[in-house]
C-alpha cells in the first residue's frame, strides 16, 4: 500500500484528500457539493457515476448528522470502493487447462504500454512458478519484437517472433503451437495497435483471435489503456470492444496522472473490470487492481 501510494502521482493522491477535506467542511452547502462534483469530474470519473456518488454521499452525510473525521473517512472510503466495484472478478486467467496453455491476448493502440505490460506480466507469472511463452505479434512497430524478446530473456520466457512486417496471426498461431509443444502454462501475445481504420484493426485482431482458436480457447483479452489520455482512452476502448470481446482492462501510467477516475469510467463503459494497473516503467511496476488498496492510496 505504501508503494502504491507513493507511485500514484501526488496530484492523484490529492483527489481523495481533496474530497475528504471538502466533506469535512462544517457547512456542506450547495457550493461545496458543486466543488465535490467538479473534483470528481476533473479526475475523469464521468458524469453519471459522479452524480450517483454525490447523491449517495449527500444522503448519507445528512443521515449521519454530526460527523467525526473518522466517520467521514470511512464513509468516503466505502462509497469510493463501491464506485470502483468491489465485487468484480479481477483474476487474470493464466492457468493451463485441458486444451493446453492459457492464452492471453494483449491489445490496445500503439504507445499505451502493451509491450511493457506483456513483459511485466510475464515476469509476475514466471516469479509465480509458471512457464510462459511470449508471442511477438506486434509486427507493425519495428522495435516491438526486440523489446519483447529483451523482456523474455530477462524473465526467462521464450519469445516467438516472425519477420518484420510479417503476419501477426501466423506469429500468434506459432506462439500457441510452441506453448503447447513445450507444455507451458501461459502464452502471452503482444498485438499491434493500428487504429487508423476500424476495419483494418477488426480484420487483424479478429484474425489473430480466430487463428489462435484453432488450437483452443483464448482465455483473456486484456485491453491496455493509457490513463493519461482520459476521455480519449474511452473512445479507444469503445472501438476495441466492438472488434473483440475484452475480458479485462489494464490501466497504465497511473503514476503520471491525476485522472485515476478513468478506472470508474472505463469499467462502466465496457462492463469489464480493471484487472491490472501500471505504476511506472520498471519491471516491478505492475500491480493487481485492488479497489480497497486503491482507494486507501487515494485518500491517504
Ligand atoms: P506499446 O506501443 O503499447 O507496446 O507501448 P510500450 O510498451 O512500448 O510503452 C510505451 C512507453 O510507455 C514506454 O516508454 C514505457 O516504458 C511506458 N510505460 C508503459 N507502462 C507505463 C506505466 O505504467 N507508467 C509509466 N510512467 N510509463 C509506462
Amino acid at each position: 500500500l505504501v508503494r502504491l501510494r507513493s507511485r500514484l502521482s501526488r496530484s492523484q493522491n490529492s483527489l481523495g484528500k481533496g474530497l475528504l477535506s471538502l466533506l469535512s467542511r462544517e457547512h456542506l452547502d450547495e457550493d461545496t457539493w458543486e466543488e465535490i462534483e467538479e473534483t470528481l469530474l476533473t479526475a475523469d470519473v464521468g458524469v453519471a457515476p459522479t452524480q450517483e456518488l454525490v447523491e449517495r454521499l449527500r444522503t448519507r452525510v445528512k443521515v449521519l448528522g454530526t460527523r467525526t473525521p473518522d466517520e467521514l473517512r470511512g464513509l468516503l472510503r466505502e462509497e469510493l470502493v463501491e464506485l470502483v466495484g468491489k465485487d468484480a472478478d479481477r483474476t487474470v486467467r493464466s492457468t493451463k487447462h485441458e486444451e493446453g496453455p492459457a492464452v492471453v491476448l494483449v491489445v490496445g493502440v500503439n504507445g499505451v504500454g502493451k509491450t511493457t505490460t506483456t513483459g511485466k506480466l510475464a515476469r509476475v507469472l514466471v516469479a509465480d512458478g509458471r512457464k510462459v511463452v511470449l508471442g511477438a505479434a506486434d509486427t507493425f512497430r519495428a522495435a516491438a519484437a526486440d523489446q519483447l524478446q529483451t523482456w523474455g530473456e530477462r524473465v526467462g520466457a521464450r519469445t516467438v517472433r516472425g519477420p518484420e512486417g510479417g503476419d501477426p496471426a501466423s506469429i500468434a498461431f506459432d506462439a500457441v503451437k510452441e506453448g503447447i509443444a513445450e507444455g507451458v502454462d501461459t502464452v502471452l501475445i503482444d498485438t499491434a495497435g493500428r487504429l487508423h481504420t476500424k476495419t483494418g484493426l477488426m480484420d487483424e485482431l479478429g484474425k489473430v483471435k480466430r487463428v489462435v482458436e484453432k488450437h483452443g480457447p483464448v482465455d483473456e483479452v486484456l485491453l491496455v489503456l493509457d490513463a493519461t489520455t482520459g476521455q480519449n482512452g474511452l473512445i479507444q476502448a469503445r472501438v476495441f470492444a466492438e472488434v473483440v470481446d475484452i475480458t479485462g482492462i489494464v490501466l497504465t501510467k497511473l503514476d503520471g496522472t491525476a485522472k485515476g477516475g478513468i478506472v470508474v469510467a472505463v469499467q462502466r463503459e465496457l462492463g469489464v473490470p480493471v484487472k491490472l494497473i501500471g505504476l511506472g516503467e520498471g519491471a516491478d511496476d505492475l500491480a493487481p487492481f485492488e479497489p480497497g488498496a486503491f482507494v486507501d492510496a487515494l485518500i491517504g
